[in-house]
């Protein structure tokens, strides 16, 4: 895991506008999108974690697909 900035602004390294993120995630959100912006992709970033983590045979506790 990787800490990121909500806003992008990598000036503010106030606790409330830090955050972690995988690096993929850290990397596309970049300083284009905000928090807010980001979650959906973020969604689908998850989803392909869990669907290598499953053909792997490893079990995530935290399953988007059984939402
Ligand atoms: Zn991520």
């Amino acid at each position: 895991m990787e800490i990121d900035h909500k806003d992008g602004d990598k000036n503010n390294d106030d606790e409330g506008n830090l955050a972690h993120a995988c690096y993929a995630c850290n990397n596309a959100k970049s300083d284009v999108f905000t928090d807010v912006e980001f979650e959906r992709m973020g969604e689908v970033i998850r989803q392909i974690y869990h669907k290598r983590a499953k053909k792997k045979g490893f079990h995530l506790t935290e399953d988007p697909n059984s939402k």
